[in-house]
């Protein structure tokens, strides 16, 4: 049996690798934090440093 523990962000234009523990879910997806979520709907990005995400 193989657990997955962690995976990349959902979000298309983010790179971040996030743990299922700690991501935020939506719609069975699994995203970094809440602006991915969001669909960076605020033109937010995600914050985390390397990340060009928004
Ligand atoms: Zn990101
Ligand atoms: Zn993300």
């Amino acid at each position: 049996m193989t657990t997955v523990t962690s995976m990349k962000c959902a979000c298309d234009s983010c790179l971040c690798v996030v743990n299922i523990g700690e991501a935020i879910e939506k719609d069975e997806k699994y995203y970094c934090s809440q602006p991915c979520a969001n669909g960076h709907a605020d033109g937010e990005g995600c914050g985390h440093s390397g990340c060009g995400c928004s």
